[in-house]
């Protein structure tokens, strides 16, 4: 799954609609300190389900909407469009309708997140089981922040591991047992309850 466009509105600094076209290759961004560079890999983190503000840097989620400037008011919401390239259709099942798809990731403050997939509402879930799937993501070890690599030689082993459980794309199979470990204590605690329930009638 190939990004080929990004999309910002409201996001961070990006207070109006900017597109971002990604063609093959490397893509590179350069500017001069504090143009927003930083912010464009957030808004590619934050679409793909990014929710721990601390990646954001900011204090909470809705600090990623523009903030107002001496010139310009803050804006309600931010909303950030990601494109990707399915003309392979490689895409999970659910998202594979079509030869591009659109990921619509768009906060409102106080109301919150919510997602669109090529104009239907999902879950963050599904998004971020979509990029586990596909190997890339929020977390992914693809997109390097400033510091990263010194952390990444500071890292415990464990933390290497996922690095490298990523790059080999099963991090939505560990995403998915956890879920399933959840339901079968759930299950387990009801079957307690239902058995409390036998004692007592007997
Ligand atoms: P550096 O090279 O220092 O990392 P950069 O080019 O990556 O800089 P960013 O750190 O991405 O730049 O951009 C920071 C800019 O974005 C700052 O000017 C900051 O004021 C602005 N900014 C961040 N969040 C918001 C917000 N919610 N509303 C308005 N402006 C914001």
């Amino acid at each position: 799954l190939k990004f080929t466009k990004l999309r910002l509105q409201g996001f961070k600094s990006f207070v109006d609609p900017t597109d971002l076209i990604i063609n093959d290759g490397l893509t590179g961004v350069v500017g001069p300190n504090g143009c927003g560079k930083s912010n464009l890999l957030e808004a590619l983190r934050w679409v793909m389900g990014e929710n721990r503000p601390t990646a954001m840097r900011g204090g909470g989620m809705e600090d990623v909407i523009f903030a107002g400037a001496s010139s310009r008011p803050a804006k309600n919401f931010a909303e950030v469009s990601l494109l990707l390239d399915n003309s392979d259709r490689l895409a999970p099942q659910g998202f594979n309708e079509t030869d591009g798809v659109e990921i619509v990731r768009r906060i409102t403050r106080d109301v919150g997140s919510a997602y669109k997939a090529n104009g239907k509402d999902v879950r963050a879930r599904d998004i971020q089981m979509l990029f586990a799937d596909a190997s890339t993501g929020a977390h992914s070890p693809a997109l390097v922040r400033q510091g990263q690599i010194s952390e990444l030689i500071n890292a415990k082993p464990k933390a290497r591991r996922r690095i490298l459980e990523e790059a080999a794309g099963i991090s939505g199979l560990y995403q998915r047992r956890h879920e399933a470990e959840l339901k079968l204590k759930a299950a387990e605690g009801n079957l307690e309850r239902v058995d409390d329930v036998i004692d007592q009638l007997a």
